[in-house]
This record gives C-alpha cells, structure tokens and sequence, in this order.
C-alpha cells in the first residue's frame, strides 16, 4: 500500500508576539493560513524496522535532522509500530522561506502514516504529538485558517479569507527563524498589528480592510538584516498588490491580489529581480 498527501505552504496574515515568557518561548497571537503551493510526499510499507527518507531535492537533510523524519520515529515510538516506513518527499514549498516548509511535511507524514498504519489516532492527538515536533505542527496537521496563541500551538479555527490570488517570491538569502526572535526586542515593540480588526475583516469577507489588517512585528527585524527583503516588499507595492507582508521570519514576501488580470503583471516584474515567484490561490 502506498499512501500520498499534500503538504501545503502556511502563510501569516498576521504575526504579533506579546511579550517573552520566562520559558524562553514567545507568546505570540498569529493569523495562519494555507495556499496551494504544496510539497507532495508518498509513504510505502518498509519489510525492514527502518524510516528511509528521499527527495527530489539535494538541499535539504535526509536523516533525523528531517522533520518528516522525525515525526515517522516519534509516531512509530509513541505507538509501538515495529514497521519500517519509506518516505518520498517531492519539494516545491522553498526551504528555510518562512512558509512552514518543515512543519507541513511532519504533518503530512503524521496523518500519512496514521492511516498506513491503520493506527484511527484522533486528529487532536496527532496535533498534540505535533507540538512535540514544531510550534507550527498542530496548525499544519488540520490545516484551514486559524489564530494561534500561547507558543503557538493552541488553535481557534476561523473561517476562511476572502478568496484572492497569493503571489510569493523568495530572495535568496537563508533566513534563521532562531536568530531572528534572537534579535526581537519583545518588550519594546511599538507597531503591534490590528489583529481583532484583521478577523473581523475575514468575518465580514471585507478584502480591502484584510490588506489593511495585516501585519509582522518579525518584519522590522528581517527588513532591518536583509535590505533586500525590503526592495522586495516595496517592487510588490510598486507593482500594484493589494496587501503586501513578509511571512514567519521571512524572507518569503507575500502579496494579496484580489484582479486575476493584475498577477501576470506583478508575477513578471517581481522575476525581473527574483528567481523563485509563485502565483497561487489561498486553500479554503
Ligand atoms: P520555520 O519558519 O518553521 O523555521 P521555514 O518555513 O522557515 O520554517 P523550513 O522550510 O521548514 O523553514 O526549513 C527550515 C530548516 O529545516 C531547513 O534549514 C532544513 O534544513 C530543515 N528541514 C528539516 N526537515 C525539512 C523538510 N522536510 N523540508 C525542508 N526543510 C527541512
């Protein structure tokens, strides 16, 4: 038997960090979604007690650094199953891009092996094992649009965004989701984002107050390290998006775009300076 899943790119459409707990940990209140730019992994039964992962990809880890990886031991442990697993990773979410990448394929492989296994594991169950893993894990493993608070891991799902075109480009520039939090001063930030106005926005499919709503405290970080980043967010509004913000740590920049007859204008001026651009639909 062999089992497929998506593992969908997250994007924040809002990511506010109240304050640093004495555990080290951020509080954070976020605003997390999904679009349809996905990696696809495939999960085969191994005659050998073993997890052996592959990928297209030559840049990611294949051993237990991988967080597929990780979540096959942890779920094989947790539930005693003396099987082997051989799971194939075929990337399309950019690595290291602020979209979850990581986190999305843990959870895909987490729902994957919970049916090849026949292991009937609660889908809250497989989000609590995934907090183990990630913070973004359990927001990963059910998917949809969600606020996320605490370390962000506890979730109240929300209805979904208006419908809109997502257009993403990464630099290429490596961004450390550590080292950025590293340098947040939680305590000293001044522009935090409207967040109760950003929901009411998605309640009321008010598109053009969801652009206005948005907003990273982790941007002023990330701007601040990589000048690039910056040019890229100022190109997406030059070029006309509706609602522009940089997701996680970046430095993926997103922009929202409500007229399909606007993104094959914005696609190719953002690849004047930019390799990896994608235009996408939002996963409602
Ligand atoms: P986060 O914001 O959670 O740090 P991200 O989206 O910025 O995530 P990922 O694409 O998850 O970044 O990659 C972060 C690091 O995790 C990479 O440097 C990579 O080496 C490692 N990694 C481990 N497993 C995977 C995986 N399955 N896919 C991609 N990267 C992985």
């Amino acid at each position: 038997m062999k089992i497929y899943e998506k593992a969908p790119a997250k994007i924040n459409l809002s990511l506010d960090v109240l304050r640093k707990r004495s555990d080290g940990y951020h509080e954070v209140e976020m605003v997390m979604t999904m679009v349809d730019l996905a990696d696809r992994l495939s999960m085969e039964e191994l005659p050998r007690d073993t997890i052996i992962i592959s990928s297209q990809v030559g840049y990611i880890p294949l051993d237990e650094k991988n967080l597929a990886f990780q979540a096959a031991k942890l779920i094989k442990e947790r539930y005693e199953v003396k099987k082997g697993v051989y799971i194939h990773l075929d990337k399309h979410i950019p690595v290291a891009a602020g979209l979850a990448g990581g986190s999305s394929d843990a959870a895909a492989t987490l729902r994957g092996l919970n049916k090849l296994w026949k292991l009937n594991i609660p889908l809250e169950e497989l989000q609590a094992l995934g907090a183990e893993l990630g913070s973004d894990v359990p927001f990963c493993v059910k998917g949809g649009t969600a606020v996320a608070r605490g370390r962000g891991t506890e979730l109240e799902p929300i209805g979904a965004p208006p419908q809109c075109w997502v257009i993403l480009a990464k630099p290429p520039i490596n961004v450390s989701t550590a080292d950025v939090y590293g340098k947040l001063r939680a305590n000293e930030i001044k522009n935090h984002p409207p967040t109760s106005q950003l929901l009411q926005a998605i309640r009321e499919h008010d598109f053009a107050m969801l652009c206005r709503s948005m907003g990273n405290v982790l941007e002023d970080v990330t701007l601040e390290l990589y000048p690039e980043v910056r040019q890229l967010k100022d190109a997406f509004i030059r070029l006309g998006a509706d609602g522009v913000l940089m997701s996680g740590s970046g430095p993926t920049v997103f922009g929202l775009v409500l007229k399909e007859s606007k993104v094959t204008r914005i696609y190719n001026g953002l690849r004047g300076f930019c390799k990896e651009v994608y235009a996408v639909r939002l996963l409602t």
